[in-house]
């Protein structure tokens, strides 16, 4: 494998009001390829101070870049969203050495990440206020929308690229500047953005990046009464830390936290088109996605022919190794916890009851990768049912009627995607409307687009990410009274 030294895009340090720095301490990441556990890069590991500054750099930019026009801003990040796609591969070869997911995968992220730039380059110049009858002759109610100033972000590992751009394209597009913690497992995808966003001109301060000590950093970005929005992608329990520090200046937050995925399958689905939709949304990244299904919940008249389908698909479409070699479509997990948890969902589930139709044990390639696990007539009570596994374990649990089914895919306290397969048009209405998700896929397993709001629902998170209210979280609403006398 190409080494990420000769990669053009790879910035070994942070970067801070459009400098490349190490951390005051000296102190140092070692980040390391999920497929084969050698460290690739070492990432200078910064704390509270030098986040400071951060948030200090941002600030001075906001003035100048809210001043610009919503076109010169947008020019900006289209000329990001260029070079993101002239660099797609050498984006996607940082992305798999650190992350690990298949190469195409990674390009494919990339792609989307990119997408989101030039989303937000087009909102910036739709954001409109209003105007509203006022409530005596003499006086004029007009309403303006205002960037709401700079902007804490924490991103997750899973999508190394796109979880910052997301964030990212709609607060610059708004006119804030952003100071970003991306997660340790990969930072080098976050300076090789950094590293484009200079290229297209976005001003110094504008675009900061901190990778270091998580909770210091999270601390530093919630006390600190400058930074006006956090926003956040990762687990429920970070997210819940989060919002309970962003309560002390009342900061704006959005939080993007864990799912629990079902995915419904009533008799009268396609079956076929089923599997297809199931494959998607079960493998894509290894299973390490917030909106993966993680409970197949299918009608007991059709259990037995999806399962068998099912497990014809993973037997023939599956290929696992490193993301690097051809035809891999399933990479390493992200580390050796997430090993054990997939590894304990399935002991679980077997030692419940639930029949194991393939897989059940790490791959013979070792470290780890993970043979993608099928089990058939799992029930409620298994960990699987509650918890996320975030690995490549389906689980089928099988319902009688449309009312069990909506009452066990809505018995989790999460509530972010949501899946279902079903042809009878009331029943596509009644179930899209019972089910208590931010996103529903009906008859498809792949929902994600920058257009879309992507979001989620009761410990699942607060706000929308992408499409037209994406920008809103970035914004203040702001209303001027205007008396004629
Ligand atoms: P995951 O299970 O995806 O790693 P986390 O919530 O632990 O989920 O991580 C998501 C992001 O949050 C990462 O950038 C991580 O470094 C960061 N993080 C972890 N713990 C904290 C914390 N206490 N405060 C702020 N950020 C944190």
């Amino acid at each position: 494998m190409e080494s990420l030294q000769e990669n053009s895009l790879f910035r070994p340090f942070a970067y801070i009001d459009g400098n490349w720095v190490a951390a005051d301490s000296g102190e140092q990441i070692e980040v390391d390829d999920p497929a084969t556990g050698e460290v690739v890069g070492r990432m200078p590991k910064l704390g509270r101070a030098e986040t400071e500054r951060a948030i200090e750099a941002a600030e001075s930019a906001w003035p100048a870049w809210r001043a610009l026009t919503a076109q010169e801003r947008a020019d900006t990040l289209m000329k990001w969203y260029d070079l993101m796609l002239k660099h797609q591969d050498e984006l996607a070869a940082i992305m798999t050495a650190e992350q690990g997911k298949p190469l195409k995968e990674a390009a494919g992220e990339i792609a989307y990440a990119a997408s989101f730039l030039r989303w937000f380059a087009e909102e910036a110049r739709r954001v409109y206020g209003d105007t509203i009858p006022a409530a005596k002759s003499n006086q004029r109610i007009v309403v303006l929308k205002q960037p709401v100033g700079v902007v804490g972000a924490i991103t997750p590992w899973n999508f190394p690229s796109s979880m910052i751009t997301r964030k990212a394209a709609a607060a610059l597009a708004a006119g804030c500047p952003i100071v970003i913690k991306p997660a340790s497992q990969t930072p080098f995808s976050a300076t090789a953005l950094a590293a484009l966003a200079e290229q297209a001109g976005v001003p110094r301060g504008v675009f900061n990046v901190v990778p270091g000590r998580a909770s210091e950093i999270g601390k530093a970005l919630t006390e600190s009464p400058v930074v006006r929005k956090i926003t956040f992608t990762g687990s429920t329990e970070v997210g819940s830390q989060l919002m309970a520090g962003a309560a002390e200046h009342i900061q704006k937050i959005s939080l993007e936290l864990g799912g629990n995925a079902p995915f419904l399958v009533f008799e009268d689905a396609d079956l076929d088109a089923a599997v297809e939709g199931a494959m998607a949304s079960k493998f894509r990244n290894a299973g390490q996605t917030c909106v993966c299904t993680n409970r197949f919940l299918v009608q007991s008249s059709v259990i037995n022919a999806f399962s068998e389908k099912l497990a014809a698909a993973m037997n023939s479409e599956l290929q696992v190794g490193p993301g690097t070699e051809e035809g891999v479509n399933i990479g390493p997990l992200i580390d050796d916890d997430a090993v054990a948890k997939v590894s304990e969902h399935i002991q679980d589930a077997v030692d419940k009851g639930a029949e194991l139709l393939l897989g059940g044990h790490t791959h013979p390639l070792g470290g780890r990768f993970f043979t993608p696990t099928l089990v058939s007539h799992a029930n409620a009570d298994m960990k699987v049912a509650h918890e996320e596994t975030f690995g490549p374990l389906a689980a089928v649990i099988p319902f009688d009627d449309e009312e069990d089914a909506v009452q066990m895919a809505n018995d989790t306290r999460f509530g972010l995607a949501s899946y279902f397969y079903a042809n009878d048009l009331s029943r596509v209405w009644r179930v899209a409307e019972a089910l208590e998700y931010g996103m529903v896929g009906i008859n498809t397993g792949l929902i994600s687009n920058a257009s879309a709001p992507f979001g989620g629902v009761k410990a699942s998170g607060l706000g929308r990410e992408g499409s037209k209210y994406g920008i809103d979280e970035y914004m203040e609403t702001k209303y001027l009274c205007m008396d004629l006398g």
